[in-house]
């Protein structure tokens, strides 16, 4: 194979590879590539890619202190819900979760706290999710309360149930 930029024969490595990820340098080792020894260009299949995003999101998981994709799925489960529900629980959108559980995302600081939030206090969860239920399921009509009668205003005659007797007491 050939260098795409300057026609030099590529040479297969495996080896360490380093990438920056949010601000932090991560080496990889063990990752399969071609490499150009005269301009540094490479190329890199999906599945290699893919093996190298992974192991950077691990380690940047690892360094952030942030909840690894098992511990999410753990905890979803002993929360009882499924990924849609869980996805409406935290306020983000579908496929996250699974994207989560998989690996292929690594969850907000945000998103991670609200996650610790429900792993010490999962009786929280319930009280979330509880009116998006009971509004799902409530088949019983609203009913507003009565249009108080109002009283007149400025010069217009007091209306009502009271008999106003000038000069006198009420009847
Ligand atoms: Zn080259």
């Amino acid at each position: 194979m050939l260098c795409m930029e300057c026609g030099h024969e590529l040479e297969r490595v495996c080896g360490p590879m380093t990438e920056t990820y949010r601000g932090r340098e991560y080496t990889v080792d063990g990752i399969v590539r071609d490499v150009c020894p005269a301009c540094g260009e490479y190329e890199i299949s999906a599945e290699e890619s893919d093996k190298l995003d992974r192991a950077i999101d691990e380690a940047y998981r690892r360094d952030e202190g942030l909840l690894a994709p098992s511990e999410i799925k753990a905890l979803r489960k002993s929360l009882n819900l499924n990924q849609k529900e869980f996805e409406s629980l935290l306020g983000v959108s579908s496929p996250t979760c699974s994207r989560w559980e998989t690996g292929s995302m690594v969850q907000s600081h945000t998103a991670d706290k609200l996650m610790r939030v429900f792993l010490d206090h999962p009786e929280y969860a319930v009280e979330v999710l509880e009116p998006s239920r009971m509004v799902a399921t409530s088949s019983k009509p609203i009913t507003l309360p009565k249009r108080q009668e109002q009283w007149g205003s400025g010069n217009a005659p007091i209306r009502g149930k009271f008999n106003v007797v000038p000069g006198g007491k009420a009847a």
